[in-house]
């Protein structure tokens, strides 16, 4: 009797883990995630970019055939990169700024390239109680960023979620970063427009800003702009504004303007959209919105290329030891670094 209930208990266990089993392989089936993905299905996008996000060599396989499954459906949004420092109120514009974009019928998803992520565990979007009302909303798709990796692996990322993104059929992406080291280049090679947040100091401006920034931003917000404030931003508005005057003027015929608003308060965010919309409509119409586009695609080619070559480099064992020996000879000074290099490359 006994033998019998086991023999039945064992055969319903092994058919639940069969059943299991071929759940997953369906989840992972490429087909049917990509089926799920370009009619918008949330979870299956969630799943996809969790695979874009892992390591595993299984997973690999699954996101090259995911990107060329959904890249005939990808491109048809608009990608605006948005940075600035922690506190100035990024995920505050954010919210708004994205709810705003869905009462006017768009789908937004907010992505985020955070380089500090694997030292204090995100800086950006881990915090759940970030973006709040735009969590809840239907057509709003939030990511936090990858974490524990390169700046070349988060970027490759992003840009690959970006293309998953665009095939759910997310209209307005958002790329979010908080301006560490490298990463607003990264962001900006990514994006159509580029805005940096700020918020008005006491005084000089233009102080703290980081080299290079001027020339990436088509729009500098100055947000807070509120209550005893509201001064200060007047002041910032016209310093940035003189500032920007003594840039070159830029290939694509757009002057980068300085708006304010306040995010808290809701305000100034409607002029800011009407900005972007210029920049699109000036951009499209003379051909240098697709020319970016081809530059950033050539771009991302060879940093893929890069990236892989390094990984493919330095990860195998035999480099890794005889990198080691090249190092320690460098230190007893019995080699150039030109000749070891030269040897290691030669492996
Ligand atoms: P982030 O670190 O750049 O994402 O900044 P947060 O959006 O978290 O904002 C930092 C702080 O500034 C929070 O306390 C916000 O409430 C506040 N804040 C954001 N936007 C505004 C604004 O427009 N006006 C005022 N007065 N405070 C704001």
């Amino acid at each position: 009797m006994h033998q019998q209930e086991n023999s039945q208990k064992e055969n319903v266990s092994s058919k639940s883990a069969e059943r299991i089993k071929s759940l997953r392989r369906k989840q992972l089936d490429p087909e049917v995630l990509i089926d799920r993905i370009l009619k918008g299905d949330k979870p299956a996008l969630s799943q996809a970019i969790t695979s874009v996000e892992s390591r595993s060599f299984k997973h690999r396989k699954l996101v090259s055939k995911l990107i060329e499954g959904c890249l005939p459906r990808a491109n048809n949004s608009v990608r605006i990169g948005i940075t600035g420092v922690p506190g100035v109120g990024k995920s505050t514009f954010i919210e708004v700024f994205g709810n705003y974009l869905i009462n006017r019928g768009k789908k937004v998803a907010v992505l985020a390239v955070d380089p500090t992520s694997s030292i204090s565990k995100g800086s950006i979007l881990g915090d759940k109680t970030r973006m709040a009302e735009l969590v809840k909303q239907e057509n709003a798709f939030i990511r936090p960023t990858a974490s524990g990796e390169s700046l070349g692996g988060v970027a490759r990322k992003t840009r690959e979620s970006i293309i998953l993104c665009e095939a759910a059929g997310y209209d307005t992406i958002l790329i979010e970063t908080v301006g560490v080291g490298q990463s607003e280049t990264v962001v900006h090679s990514m994006s159509d427009f580029f805005l940096l947040l700020k918020i008005a100091g006491a005084g000089d401006e233009l102080q703290g800003i980081k080299r290079g920034i001027m020339e990436m931003a088509d729009a500098i917000v100055i947000n807070k702009a509120d209550g005893e404030n509201k001064k200060a931003t007047r002041q910032a508005k016209s310093e940035f504004r003189k500032a920007l005057h003594l840039y070159p003027d830029r290939e694509n015929n757009w002057k980068p303007k300085v708006k304010t608003c306040s995010a808290l308060y809701n305000s100034g965010i409607e002029s800011i959209w009407e900005m972007i919309k210029n920049y699109f409509k000036l951009t499209e119409s003379n051909g240098y919105f697709q020319q970016k586009r081809n530059e950033q695609n050539k771009y991302w080619l060879l940093q893929t290329i890069n990236e892989e070559l390094k990984n493919n480099f330095y990860k195998r064992p035999e480099i890794e030891s005889a990198l080691e020996k090249e190092l320690k000879a460098i230190e007893d000074q019995e080699t150039t670094p030109f000749h070891a290099a030269q040897r290691l490359l030669n492996m």
